[in-house]
């Protein structure tokens, strides 16, 4: 029973933190290999996959900057986290016999491609999973505005935003048991009430270019194929 879906090519856009199951820090191999299931389960419906990984797991710049390092050097440190992190999901996905390409917004020849546009869109079309790495390759950004303007540049129809939680609450679920979830929610209203989503330049950046975001939980086995076909419960950002 393969749930259709009518997405030609998408975005996963996870933390780095998504990768440490349980662990207080890093990589956590069983995790990775748990999240690469999801992603073949999709690609497996033909469906073109661009992912971007965050770094949050290894490295943070505001923390190192918060303890007294320089910033933009504290952020590239954070930047060449999220390529350790794309490297993982490569292994994971691969040993499930799938080509990708780890793609770096730094140019770090020897482990990953540069990143060029019309190369990735040849991979895209050849089905390789295209994990772009090394975030937007400058300080003071995200990875969640990395994986917006790279939805945006290789025409993804929408970002999907694995989370532990699925979707958007009007506030803190964990902290708050009357904290009610949005169906669908505006871009202006995200950035109004400050809804954690993403960060405010990543969400004006989807907003301008009309790129809806799908906030839904990565927790559930088999949630980012249930949320492509549109089962389960998720939040729309639009
Ligand atoms: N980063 C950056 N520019 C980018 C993307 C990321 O400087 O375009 C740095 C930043 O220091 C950030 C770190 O990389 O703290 C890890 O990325 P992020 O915090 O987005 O990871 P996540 O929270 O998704 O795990």
């Amino acid at each position: 029973d393969t749930p259709k879906t009518t997405y030609k090519r998408v975005m996963l856009k996870i933390s780095g933190e998504a990768l440490m199951g349980d662990t207080a820090f890093g990589l956590h191999p069983p995790t990775v290999q748990r999240i690469a299931r999801e992603v073949k389960s999709v690609h497996d419906l033909g469906v073109e996959i661009c992912m971007v990984i965050g770094g949050g797991n290894i490295f943070r710049g505001l923390q190192g900057s918060a303890q007294g390092m320089e910033r933009t050097t504290a952020d590239y440190m954070g930047m060449i986290a999220t390529v350790m992190n794309a490297l993982a999901m490569q292994s994971a996905l691969e040993e499930l016999g799938i080509h990708t390409r780890v793609i770096s917004a730094i140019t770090m020849n020897e482990v990953a491609e540069p990143y060029i546009r019309r190369r990735a869109v040849r991979h895209l079309e050849k089905k390789r999973v295209c994990i772009f790495a090394a975030g937007t390759g400058n300080p003071y950004f995200t990875t969640d505005t990395a994986a917006t303007l790279r939805a945006n540049e290789m025409n993804c129809e929408a970002i999907f935003k694995g989370t532990k939680v699925d979707g958007v609450y009007d506030k803190d679920p964990v902290k708050h048991a009357d904290a009610v979830r949005y169906d669908v929610v505006s871009y202006d209203e995200v950035l109004q009430k400050h809804l954690g989503v993403m960060d405010a330049s990543a969400i004006a950046l989807a907003r301008d270019n009309n790129l809806p975001i799908i906030v839904f939980s990565l927790d559930e086995p088999g949630g980012f194929k249930g949320i492509l076909a549109g089962e389960g419960t998720y939040t729309t950002v639009r």
